[in-house]
């Protein structure tokens, strides 16, 4: 259930109104905007009398809440949510904050990734990405430096200043995620419905969680995703569209649904960004999708980047260079001033 507050209202009368909605068992979320106030109600809400809600003279307009989603719906939080880093480092997504996430698929050496963080800098990169720990289909593949893949992001952050997305596979890696300070914590697309990993990232922490759409995975799936991360107490959490798997194989490597992107948009207050490179899996589609993701809507993009993407250990075929990254980046600008 929705309560939307009357502007005029002193917030002595919200406190007393929470109280009395806790009280009854229900779980009460505030909404400060700049122009309203919004109590959500997640419970059994039968208990409350609506009618009687409606008639307090603090109370605008009552509404029912159908949607599974609560913590994360529109509904409740109607201005886009800002998150700030943790940190204090680098940039804040949501509400026209634009985050550009780039970076190698995977951590490989410490020239590697701190000459790529240097470049995507240049371009104009706002956040680096980089995998220590990597899910691979195959077992017979790069699994990722692990902790020392991990020590290395942290010279590249330190050589930049740019704050850091890398993925978490395991619970277990969690401390080691905090302690090293990780300015942005990706769950990936193999992940997504570990729910116990998604309720311990709710509990332990604050930090941004990057929360990618599953290799098959629904919208709604998605939403109840992040979810799990909010009712357990962490809000900050921004959802990515990587492709989706479909029939299509030969030609792309997953099917990149766009429209996710204005349906995320309107049905949650969480930022959006799309993840090209996975979505297609070929370098060259790469810049036409991350275009065409700016134009729908996305609070950012994470795209992959190789300084020899013919040699990367991991995900090379879809990886740009610093050069045709740079070129993306100008591309992305202008865009955005005509969208604007
Ligand atoms: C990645 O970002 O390197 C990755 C493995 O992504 P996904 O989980 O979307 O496949
Ligand atoms: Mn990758």
């Amino acid at each position: 259930m929705v309560v939307m507050i009357r502007s005029e209202a002193s917030q002595e009368k919200i406190e007393h109104l929470k109280k009395w909605l806790s009280d009854k068992e229900l779980i009460v979320r505030e909404f400060q905007g700049q122009e309203q106030c919004v109590l959500g109600l997640i419970g059994n809400t039968n208990c409350v009398d609506k009618d009687m809600l409606k008639s307090l003279d603090i109370v605008e307009s009552v509404s029912d809440m159908t949607e599974t989603f609560k913590a994360s719906n529109r509904k409740m939080h109607p201005e886009d949510s800002v998150l700030e880093m943790p940190y204090g480092r680098g940039a804040m997504i949501g509400g026209g904050n634009f985050a550009l996430i780039a970076g190698p698929c995977s951590v490989e050496s410490r020239e590697q990734i701190t000459f790529v963080a240097k470049e995507v800098q240049a371009a104009g990169a706002n956040f680096l990405r980089g995998g220590a720990f990597k899910p691979r289909t195959s077992p017979y593949d790069f699994q990722g430096m692990g902790s020392a893949g991990l020590e290395l992001l942290l010279e590249a952050r330190a050589a930049t200043g740019l704050p850091i997305v890398t993925e978490l596979m395991y619970l277990h890696n969690l401390d080691e995620f905090l302690q090293k300070e990780i300015d942005v914590i990706q769950i990936g697309a193999r992940n997504t419905q570990n729910y116990d990993l998604l309720k311990e990232l709710g509990k332990c922490t604050k930090v941004p969680i990057l929360l990618k759409r599953g290799l098959a995975g629904t919208i709604k799936e998605l939403l109840m995703s992040a979810e799990y991360i909010m009712a357990n107490g962490n809000e900050n959490v921004i959802l990515c569209e990587r492709g989706i798997r479909t029939y299509e194989q030969d030609y792309a490597r997953n099917t990149l649904d766009l429209s996710a992107v204005p349906i995320l948009k309107s049905l949650t207050h969480l930022p959006v960004i799309v993840d090209p490179s996975h979505a297609t899996g070929r370098a060259d589609l790469v810049p036409s999708m991350t275009l065409a993701a700016v134009a729908a809507g996305a609070d950012g993009i994470i795209v992959e980047v190789h300084n020899d993407p013919a040699n990367a250990l991991c995900d090379g075929a879809q990886s740009l260079t610093p050069a045709n990254f740079a070129t993306l980046v100008k591309k992305i600008e202008k865009l955005r001033e005509v969208l604007a």
